[in-house]
């Protein structure tokens, strides 16, 4: 079995809140929630970084946030994409995951 937490989200030996499944895309909900919504956006395939994906993997995150985003109501109110890359970048999870957040305002520079 895979080591990679996320990998083990996507194949689903350890539980999440899913909130998007698609063939090639899942979503959850953070168990450490910094806004009201917070949604991790991961490929199911493992890749590190965004460094490490194809022009068509892109492409299915970008409908994946799509659909969460009118999904989840905050299309029309705005949200935040936050992806972490690397140790400068503050990544801890080493497969790629785009955080969505929304339902509050957020604030810039982030820190
Ligand atoms: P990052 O710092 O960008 O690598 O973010 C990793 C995120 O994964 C953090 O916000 C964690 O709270 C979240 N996380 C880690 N393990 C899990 C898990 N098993 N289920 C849900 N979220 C997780
Ligand atoms: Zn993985």
């Amino acid at each position: 079995m895979s080591e990679c937490i996320f990998c083990q989200i996507a194949s689903k030996s350890i539980p999440a809140d899913m909130v998007y499944e698609s063939e090639d895309v899942v979503a959850f909900l953070d168990r450490h929630p910094v806004s009201p919504l917070h949604v991790l956006v991961i490929p199911r395939i493992h890749r590190e970084t965004i460094l490490d994906l194809s022009d068509e993997e892109w492409r299915g995150i970008h409908g994946a946030i799509n659909t969460i985003a009118h999904e989840q109501g905050v299309a029309e109110t705005g949200f935040r994409l936050v992806n972490n890359c690397g140790v400068d970048g503050g990544q801890t999870v080493a497969h790629v995951h785009f955080h969505l957040l929304g339902k509050r305002s957020h604030h810039w520079p982030p820190g």
